[in-house]
């Protein structure tokens, strides 16, 4: 089991190819250890039985950590919330149908902050999931679950959804990698909704090749999700040896105040280390960036203000008693169903809607994206990439946000201005501070993931992060 550990899901994949490795044999080691997952990063676990992959299949029967909130079929799909807890959907969504056509069977269902609401999957009707590296921490959210079971090797890879830094976030504090798409790249259907103009689903892996590998085999145009596209390209597998030529810009707004110490220092190395693979890079202004996360908490509540008016009782999960009143039983499922973190995001949302206001928040904020869109856009006629940390700081302890929503959310102060951009943006482990992972993030125009997931390879290559600490 052990040496199986080693693999990267790419080389498992190849072994399974060439024959030296029985899938039935890396279904049941990686089974077996997400059925003793001590982390609580699994809210549910596939049977003993190994399912049947077809031989030619791309992702050879690697199997794949899904987040609670992908609706699959049969399967409980509780998006971490109790007022959906039992529901199993009578469809699979759209990316892990693909996984599984490709060759990647679900292995389990991962842990997540209630309806993806939060940084630090201390939000879960089903427990907080608790960091691999130290277990009195937290692995960072929403996706906390899919983070830390890659980062222990409970899973060989996993997916997760990113709304303001869902996967990125968690990666950078798991110490793996994790990379949100251009916006559209991955269908949405049967992704349980949280922000709909924001959400979009990636991977979570050990390295960058496996984030291409699966990556590759969950994007593409999907009829039932209108807003998703094909890429101009299909996701290949990173090569790059050097950054000869490429062109980096370092915001000042996302590199100075409010980041520790210890996580600059990393980020000030890894870009020496860009600039000796042949890479220039330079201090530039996002001047609007600072203020996407003010934008971002009126835009993805009122979104979910809206998405979440269909947990009422009636068709999903949970119905609570309403004494024979209609209205009644609504609230009180509501009252019951939903967890204090949604409520405020449901009450900040729908106050932002409401007629009067609308102009004066959700308005404005509209026009903050739209300014914040158009810094990168500027940003792109000289730089091919922009570079920040992924998260201001490293993992913190369980229960040091909880009482503080602020303090909570400024954990995306620079992973918000791309999700709110659209764009694509990486998180590589980028080595230690205080014995703790950071994360150093890759953005670039949309449509840009095969030029960041080459760099990305490049820099990973020479920044040499090992990871086995945390898969004891
Ligand atoms: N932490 C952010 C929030 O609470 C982002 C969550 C996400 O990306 N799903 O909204």
């Amino acid at each position: 089991m052990s040496d199986l550990l080693q693999l990267t899901a790419a080389q498992a994949a190849e072994r399974i190819r060439t024959g030296e490795l029985e899938p039935e044999a890396l279904w049941s080691a990686y089974r077996e250890r997400a059925a003793g997952d001590e982390l609580n990063a699994f809210t549910w676990v596939a049977g003993p039985e190994a399912p049947a992959v077809p031989k030619e299949a791309p992702l050879g029967g690697v199997p794949v950590a899904v987040k609670d909130l992908f609706a699959t079929e049969g399967i409980p799909s509780q998006a971490g919330s109790k007022i959906l807890e039992g529901y199993r959907p009578p469809y699979t969504a759209t990316a892990v149908e693909r996984l599984h056509s490709a060759g990647a069977p679900v292995l389990g269902k991962t842990n997540q902050d209630e309806f993806a609401m939060g940084s630090s999957t201390e939000h879960s009707a089903y427990g907080p999931t608790l960091n691999p590296w130290d277990r009195t921490r937290v692995p960072g959210g929403s996706s906390g679950g899919s983070a830390a079971a890659v980062a222990a090797g409970t899973a060989p890879w996993a997916i997760g959804t990113d709304t303001g830094g869902s996967i990125r976030q968690p990666a950078a504090l798991c110490g793996i990698v994790g990379m949100k798409p251009t916006y559209g790249a991955v269908s949405r259907y049967g992704m349980i909704a949280f922000a709909s103009s924001l959400d979009q689903a990636g991977p979570f892996t050990r390295d960058v090749t496996d984030a291409a590998l699966l990556l590759g085999a969950m994007v593409g145009r999907d009829p039932r999700d209108s807003t998703s596209l094909a890429l101009p390209d299909p996701i290949a597998l990173p090569s790059a040896s050097d950054l000869r030529g490429v062109r980096i810009g370092v915001p000042e707004e996302l590199t100075g105040e409010g980041i520790e110490p210890g996580v600059l220092a990393r980020l000030e190395e890894t870009l020496d280390l860009a600039r000796e693979l042949g890479a220039t890079v330079e201090t530039m202004r996002l001047p609007h960036a600072p203020h996407a996360l003010a934008a971002y908490y009126l835009l993805a509540p009122a979104e979910a203000s809206s998405n979440l008016a269909r947990y009422d009782g009636v068709r999903y999960g949970l119905r609570a008693d309403g004494n024979g009143d209609l209205l009644h039983m609504y609230t009180a499922t509501r009252e019951a169903g939903f967890g204090a973190e949604v409520k405020r995001r449901i009450m900040l949302g729908t106050y932002a809607l409401s007629s009067g206001y609308y102009d004066a928040y959700y308005g404005r904020a509209q026009k903050v994206r739209t300014r914040i869109s158009e810094d990168f856009k500027t940003a792109w006629e000289s730089f091919d990439f922009v570079a920040t940390p992924t998260s201001p700081s490293v993992a913190f302890e369980l229960g040091a946000k909880l009482d503080d929503p602020l303090a909570m959310y400024l954990n995306d102060f620079c992973a918000v201005p791309m999700s709110l951009a659209g764009i694509p943006a990486i998180s590589i482990p980028n080595g230690l501070a205080d014995g703790l992972p950071t994360g150093f993030q890759l953005c670039g125009p949309a449509f840009s993931e095969n030029r960041i997931l080459d760099a990305a390879y490049a820099l990973e290559r020479a920044i040499g992060f090992d990871g086995s600490g945390a898969r004891a």
